[in-house]
């Protein structure tokens, strides 16, 4: 048998003269092998730590393929957005939010639950597996019937999304400003996916059905728990495991931790059947889920300087000061320093890097383990 690895280049639709992005895919394994992991890193392509994992999974998997380990479908985009990246400004790259129209790069992706429920209605049968196979049918059709994009923002998210949502496994790489290591996924994937945070050591797993934003993640899995509530009559299972690992935060760039990452991220893999071999014993789960209604995101009432006395990874109680916000215009003295106090408690996993407040910007991130009441439809920030 010979290595599987091929490459192969996307062209994106022109969206100035004279100039042509490009996404590089590398595929490992056998189309159609019953069984296909996604991973891609740098959606927002100011987020660094996920190019230097996918550096070391590369080399892992270079090796496993020549070693004929290969036993999945694997499927790597090791620089998803190269719009993104290509966004210089101010000396930094600005690939969070695409220049042409301020939209998030992992916000807005299609819903196509009501287009395929009414594509498959018909057909579906008592058999979970030809159900699966007949809705990632009509997923992938209703991406081909959106592809001639001339938009180059929307012909990436169509590529995407086309590449991934037939896959079992779909991980979306991303960091955070300043964090631990943490996971969104879907409600309904959990416990299933306690292996990855296991695995990746996280300390914080956040659950939603419906996020409000459209991610790319849940653009994969999503649609799953739709259909079946849309289609009770019929055996639908959560059949894409997709998940958003931040990978701590946008300094967090080293070879070590992107070694230990892609090793752990290899081990993950290896576990769930794509990889030939025998897995070490599963690290134990250092946390359980919490929802990401129970997200207590702090807001600072001011503007000023802040000084966080809490660090990541502390257990924060209710009425604890999370940071102070200093003003050195105030003339009373007292005024200067104004207190941010956590409301809910639970874990802090993530702050802002530049330390300046203004009222109502979120400064910190508290994961607790109780819905809090009031959060409405957008749970994730902008
Ligand atoms: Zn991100």
């Amino acid at each position: 048998m010979l290595p599987t690895k091929l490459i192969e280049e996307i062209e994106i639709p022109s969206a100035s003269l004279g100039n042509n992005r490009k996404l590089k895919v590398i595929r490992y394994g056998k189309k159609n092998s019953g069984k296909k992991a996604y991973i891609q890193a740098g959606l927002h392509a100011d987020e660094p730590p996920g190019f230097v994992l996918m550096h070391y999974l590369i080399k892992l998997l270079d090796e496993a393929d020549k070693a004929q380990k290969i036993t999945g479908e694997i499927v790597l985009v090791p620089v998803a957005n190269p719009i993104g990246i290509s966004q210089w400004q101010d000396g930094r790259v600005q690939g969070r939010f695409e220049f042409f129209n301020g939209i998030n790069f992992n916000r807005n992706y299609p819903e196509l639950t009501e287009r395929v429920a009414t594509l498959v209605k018909k057909k579906l049968g008592k058999d979970p597996t030809k159900n699966i196979r007949l809705i990632r049918n009509a997923q992938l059709s209703c991406l081909e019937k959106d592809r001639p994009i001339v938009d180059e923002g929307d012909f990436l998210k169509n590529t995407l999304l086309s590449m991934s949502v037939d896959a079992d496994v779909v991980i979306d790489l991303h960091c955070d400003y300043e964090a631990n290591l943490h996971i969104y996924t879907g409600t309904p994937l959990w416990p299933d996916a306690a292996d990855l945070t296991a695995q990746m050591g996280a300390r914080v797993t956040l659950l939603a059905r419906n996020s409000g934003g459209e991610p790319f993640d849940e653009a994969c899995s999503k649609i799953w728990w739709e259909l079946a509530e849309i289609l009770p009559e019929h055996p639908i299972p959560p059949a894409c495991l997709a998940a958003t690992i931040e990978l701590r935060g946008i300094t967090d760039v080293s070879h070590q931790y992107g070694k230990s990452d892609a090793a752990n991220l290899f081990t993950f893999l290896k576990r769930r059947g794509y990889v030939r071999g025998k897995a070490p014993k599963l690290p134990r789960l250092l946390k359980d889920a919490t929802p990401l209604e129970g997200v207590e995101q702090l807001k600072a009432k001011s503007a000023g300087v802040v000084i966080f006395r809490k660090e990541i990874g502390d257990v924060v109680k209710k009425g604890d000061i999370i940071a102070d916000i200093v003003n050195p215009m105030a003339e009373d003295p007292a005024g200067r320093i104004t207190y941010v106090r956590c409301q809910h408690g639970g874990l802090l996993f993530t702050k802002i890097v530049d330390r300046y407040a203004k009222p109502n910007r979120v400064i910190a991130k508290i994961a607790g383990k109780a819905p809090i009441k009031g959060k409405g439809k957008h749970l994730l920030t902008f």
